[in-house]
């Protein structure tokens, strides 16, 4: 039996494909929410349902308290944490000179600190296994800017050098630790560009078409399993070619 793997931000979107696909192989999910805990029980219980093993927790990955307590629960329920898929983000459009200092300090808290309390959350149990594996969700906005987005791609660049670093230094341990860039993906978290830009969006994408949760729900199922026991420190686009 697979062992116990948390999901950031998995009641909606990426997330939820992500632990969908997970717990389906095999792994016990722990489905990781902000708010929506309608939307992760509702996972939780379709998946219980197909006989997968899913248990929503409510933490706010900026909390670095809350991330610890949200690790403990996980780990009672599926024994100690081999995968880490740190998901969980927010974003959003504003011109560079309108944004607010507390708009940097949370975009920040979410995607890079959020990043780092789950990390520390799980490294333990790794590194008691000498195993384990860990994805980073940046965005092809990390790797090459996106005017109106210079925060959100900053805070994604910031997860490639956090991916790569720790690659290295985890290595001898025997821990893996990759990141998925993904493209435009078809979530709520783009909804609000509004159905013309996301058209244009899916006309610049050269396999022509916007990205489905599910693909990148592949990329790191891949990442994170056996398949992909010679690979760490890799960035990996997720974006029908967006980024040659
Ligand atoms: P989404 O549809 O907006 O879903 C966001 C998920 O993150 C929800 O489950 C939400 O929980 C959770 N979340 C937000 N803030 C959180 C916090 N502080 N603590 C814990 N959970 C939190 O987003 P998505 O499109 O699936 O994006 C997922 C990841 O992929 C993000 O890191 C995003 O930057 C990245 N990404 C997305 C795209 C894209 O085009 N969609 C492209 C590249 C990268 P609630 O349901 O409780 O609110």
């Amino acid at each position: 039996m697979k062992k116990c793997a948390i999901v950031t931000g998995a009641s909606r979107g990426i997330g939820r494909a992500v632990a969908a696909a997970l717990a389906r192989e095999g792994w016990g999910v722990c489905v990781n929410y902000l708010r929506r805990r309608d939307c992760a029980e509702a996972l939780c219980q379709s998946l219980a349902a197909e006989g997968c093993r899913a248990l929503p927790v409510q933490a706010d990955v900026a909390d670095k308290a809350a991330v610890e307590a949200m690790a403990e629960q996980a780990r009672r329920s599926f024994g100690p944490v081999s995968l880490l898929v740190s998901n969980a983000g927010i974003a959003g459009q504003m011109l560079f000179q309108d944004v607010r200092e507390a708009d940097w300090d949370r975009y920040f808290a979410v995607n890079v600190k959020g990043a780092y309390n789950a990390i520390q959350a799980v490294l333990p149990d790794m590194l008691h296994a000498h195993a384990g594996s860990i994805v980073t969700i940046s965005s092809i906005w990390g790797l090459r800017g996106a005017s109106c987005e210079a925060v959100y791609s900053a805070t994604k660049a910031a997860l490639i050098g956090l991916t790569r670093s720790l690659a290295l230094e985890l290595a001898p341990t025997g821990i893996r630790v990759n990141c998925v860039a993904p493209g435009v993906i078809d979530t709520d978290m783009v909804q609000v560009l509004g159905r013309e830009t996301l058209d244009a969006l899916a006309e610049q994408t050269p396999l022509g078409r916007l990205g489905r949760a599910e693909d990148v729900a592949e990329a790191v199922r891949f990442l994170a399993g056996d398949a992909a026991s010679f690979i760490t420190g890799q960035v990996l686009g997720t974006d029908g070619g967006f980024i040659v």
